[in-house]
Order: structure tokens, then C-alpha cells, then sequence
């Protein structure tokens, strides 16, 4: 077998969703082998519109192309999905649309499923922090009682008005055991709307708090979408490639290699694998630098 970058990495790279350059009629199993070829090795499956037309023979393909190609899977889970929803009736459907994507997951071998958790609706947020993190504790219940082994991942949102900073992700992952983070460092840096959080000591202050807030349990098993991002004064507008944005990457790379944290990184730039292969250079190219440092 060739000797691929990522086993020599404590990150493994991919994409969140099929790569543009897979095979249009392959599906995500194709996209699984595609990922491989690319000498990337993580894809997360794309269901953001829900998961009614993945039945369990589609589950199947993607697990054997996930195990034959040595790539990990994550699941991105619907957009209609609100911890906060107003009604019992809305939380209730949108409960039942996680679990499903867990289930689904699970079965299709992946081992995380990430989902936004919802906005504020003009509630205090501590309010409605309390209510998303009850919520998210039956949800976990639920998954562990039908024995569906992933990881819940709420991911760090780009906009004020939505739940998803990372002290909010931080302290439902230190109450709910199968629960940590997706950090999308792009949605940190477009959230305060200001250009901040865009340095190495800021890239690098928040994995301290990671580190600090879930010990090796969140820095040794990271989750991490990752992008250029436009951005105004309410935060998010849309992704970007990296080469037209204004996120330092290769800072945030150096400060990632820096803080001795393991996991995956996502690429969310519209141009996909191109952007998580330079991102796995950048990270590969730091982390040399490290070591020769340490040693020299
Ligand atoms: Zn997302």
C-alpha cells in the first residue's frame, strides 16, 4: 500500500460532503473511495436536508467503503433542528430528525453527528443554554438506551443570534458524557462580526479552553470544520475559499500543530478537497516545524 501523509498525522483531513471531483453516479460511497484517493481520510456525509431516502442498503455500501478506504465518518445532520424550539410539537419532530440521523449514521459506520443547536429566540441565553442542554441530555439518553455508540456534536455557530459559542459547547460536553464539540474555527472568527479572532494567540486561547474546559477528552478527539468566511457586523454571510478570505489559516494550522491535539478537520470551502488538502499541508508543514523545534 502507498504510504499515505495522514498516518503520520494526528489530524485526518477531509471534506464535509461528496468531493467535487467524485464520480457524479457514486453516491457517498463513491465519494468514500474518492476521499482515499486523494490521499485525504475523513468524509462527513452531508444530510443536512434529512434523511428520508437513506435506507439501510445505501448504510451498508458506505460502511464497507468507509472500512476498505481507512476513512473515518461523521454525519452532518439536518439544518431543521432547534434545541430551543418554541413548541413542544416542533422539538419533538426535530428530536426525532437527530435521532434518525444518529441511527442512520451509526449504522453507515460513523462514529459523530454534528448538528446545529439552535438559536436564542430572543431568551436570555443562559435561559436558553439551560433548556438546549436538558434537551440534548434526553437525546443522549435516548441513543444510549438503543445502544447507537456516536458522539453528539454541537457544532460552534457563526451568527449572535444563534446558540453554538464555544463556552456553550464546552459546558454541554462537561454535563453530557457522549457529547463534545464541533469547532468551526471559521464560524469563531465570523461570529463577533468585528474581524477578531483571527490570530495565533486568539486560534490558540480557544483550544486552551478546550483543553482546560474537557481535558484530553476534547483536545485529543477534536472535531473541526474549518474555511474562509465572509462575515458582517451579524456574522456569517457565506463560506469561502481560503485564498479569498481573510482567515490567517496558516496561523490557525501552526497554532493547531502547537497545542499537541489529535482528530479531524473538515474542509467547508466551496472548493472542497482542494481546500482540506491545503489545509493538511499547512497543518503537515507546521507540525514539521514543531518537532524540528522540540528536537533542535
Ligand atoms: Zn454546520
Amino acid at each position: 500500500m502507498s504510504k499515505a501523509i495522514h498516518t503520520d498525522l494526528p489530524f485526518r483531513f477531509g471534506t464535509v460532503g461528496t468531493p467535487l471531483s467524485a464520480p457524479k453516479t457514486g453516491g457517498s460511497a463513491g465519494g468514500v473511495a474518492r476521499i482515499r484517493e486523494l490521499n485525504l481520510s475523513a468524509l462527513e456525509l452531508a444530510w443536512v436536508r434529512g434523511t428520508t431516502n437513506i435506507g439501510d442498503e445505501v448504510c451498508a455500501r458506505i460502511k464497507l467503503a468507509s472500512e476498505t478506504n481507512h476513512v473515518a465518518l461523521s454525519v452532518h445532520a439536518t439544518y431543521f433542528f432547534n434545541l430551543n424550539a418554541a413548541t413542544d410539537e416542533m422539538w419533538q419532530a426535530g428530536r426525532e430528525r437527530l435521532l434518525q440521523a444518529a441511527r442512520l449514521g451509526f449504522k453507515a459506520g460513523a462514529t459523530d453527528i454534528i448538528f446545529h443547536p439552535g438559536s436564542y429566540m430572543k431568551l436570555a441565553p443562559s435561559v436558553a443554554f439551560a433548556i438546549a442542554r436538558d434537551r440534548l441530555a434526553g437525546i443522549a439518553d435516548q441513543l444510549i438506551k438503543e445502544k447507537i455508540n456516536v458522539t453528539l456534536r454541537p457544532e460552534t455557530m457563526g451568527k449572535g443570534a444563534l446558540l453554538g459559542t464555544l463556552e456553550e459547547c464546552i459546558a454541554w460536553s462537561q454535563s453530557i458524557e457522549t457529547v463534545l464539540p464541533c469547532v468551526d474555527f471559521a464560524h469563531l472568527h465570523a461570529r463577533p462580526g468585528d474581524g477578531s479572532f483571527n490570530s495565533y494567540a486568539e486560534f490558540s486561547a480557544a483550544l486552551a479552553l478546550i483543553a482546560n474546559g474537557l481535558g484530553n477528552r476534547g483536545l485529543k478527539n477534536m472535531h473541526i470544520h474549518f474555511s474562509g468566511i465572509a462575515y458582517g457586523p451579524k456574522g456569517e454571510k457565506n463560506h469561502l475559499v481560503l485564498e479569498e478570505a481573510d482567515i490567517k489559516y496558516k496561523e490557525f494550522f501552526k497554532a493547531l500543530a502547537d497545542c499537541g491535539a489529535s482528530g479531524r478537520v473538515l474542509s467547508e470551502t466551496p472548493n472542497m478537497e482542494e481546500g482540506a488538502i491545503v489545509m493538511q499541508n499547512s497543518f503537515a508543514q507546521s507540525l514539521r516545524k514543531a518537532r524540528a523545534q522540540h528536537s533542535g
